[in-house]
């Protein structure tokens, strides 16, 4: 298995039944090797610093019914919110006076804001923020839409395509979703201009090492810029609520394997990660991630942004996040930086 990981870093890609062999048969030695290639290829490329983007958590309301989701929209147990522009501003502010450099605008698929409302609030954060790179993360749009928000100034999507396996597709999503549409969602930002990330939840229901294999494809067919996964962790007010949640040990391999096929590509250490481990965080940096989102949404609602049961870090200031941050990735020997974090 040692040899196919090597080849994996030589090659940036494997065949689809040795990648399903791979995640099929590893063990904690070949986690082991795989975590300290990773690790390894990461401070070559960044060092010991890390990257941070400022989540804004900023709507809950959603038009989809993804299987999965907390906020989905037949879940009527959900306290609903918006931000208003304000609020986002203000939490725009608060987030540079901590050093934060990129915003990421994260919501349901809220109609509520029109593509000119979208499009007013990137460019008045642009406007007073300029040097600051704005992450949008707000779902599948008309490529007219995401050319309207590219050309206010966002810099950078993520739309995770949630799985490449068509069949466990369906699994997961009522039919009105496709991941063809998807897919051609992450092509056009591709084409637009955008940095684009795209991800998967580990241990989704219904997935097995072949799904993952297949994702592991697709990104090597997409060559996104970044790449967000973390555990599948069950929502109480949704049907998979009895399901098990991801394996710890399953998404710091996948990370590793990732950061070992796309050097240079950005890997957050996500916050369903430090969900489901209180050194969450830590470990998938020590496998290979090289980005934190800490949260930024006002206090008071960050409870109501309720993706899964049991998410860390809504009780907080958005200060003490920072803080708390720091400390940790000083304990394991890296730092934050105060800049965009772009691709290169
Ligand atoms: N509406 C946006 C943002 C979705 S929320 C979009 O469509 O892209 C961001 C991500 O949270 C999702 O892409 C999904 O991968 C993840 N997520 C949702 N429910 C989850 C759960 N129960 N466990 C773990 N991750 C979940």
């Amino acid at each position: 298995m040692k040899e196919l990981i090597d080849r994996l870093e030589r090659n940036g890609v494997l065949e689809k039944e040795e990648f399903i062999f791979l995640l099929s048969n590893f063990g904690e030695k070949e986690r082991e090797y795989a975590g300290n290639k990773a690790r390894k290829i990461a401070t070559d490329f960044f060092g010991n610093d890390i990257y941070i983007r400022g989540l804004i958590e900023f709507t809950n309301y959603c038009k989809n019914d993804c299987y999965y989701c907390g906020i989905r929209k037949s879940n009527c147990n959900a306290q609903r919110y918006r931000l208003s522009k304000e609020q986002i501003l203000d939490c725009c502010e608060t987030g540079y006076q901590l050093g934060y450099r990129t915003f990421v605008l994260q919501g349901g698929e809220d109609g509520y804001y029109s593509d000119e409302m979208i499009v007013e609030l990137v460019s008045a954060i642009k406007k007073k923020f300029s040097d600051c790179a704005i992450t949008l993360s707000i779902g599948e749009k008309s490529r007219e839409s995401y050319k309207k928000f590219f050309d206010a100034g966002a810099d950078r999507y993520l739309l995770r395509h949630e799985t490449a396996n068509e069949e466990h597709y369906g699994k997961l999503h009522p039919k009105e979703l496709s991941l063809s549409h998807r897919k051609q969602c992450l092509k056009n930002l591709r084409e637009i201009g955008y940095q684009v990330g795209c991800g998967f939840m580990v241990g989704s229901p219904y997935q097995n090492a072949e799904c993952l294999s297949e994702d592991l494809l697709f990104i090597h067919e997409l060559q996104p810029h970044m790449v967000g996964i973390g555990p599948f962790v069950p929502h109480l007010d949704t049907k998979f609520a009895k399901e098990p949640q991801g394996s710890l040990e399953l998404t710091l391999f996948l990370l590793s394997l990732i950061r070992i096929m796309k050097k240079n590509i950005l890997l957050p250490a996500t916050t369903a990660l430090a969900t489901i481990d209180p050194r969450g965080r830590e470990k998938g940096i020590l496998a290979g991630a090289n980005v934190v989102m800490p949260n930024l949404s006002p206090q008071n609602v960050r409870e109501k942004y309720s993706l899964y049961d049991g998410k860390v870090c809504t009780g907080e200031e958005a200060a003490e996040c920072r803080n708390c941050l720091e400390e940790r990735l000083n304990s394991i020997g890296y730092r934050t930086v105060i800049h965009r974090g772009d691709y290169v």
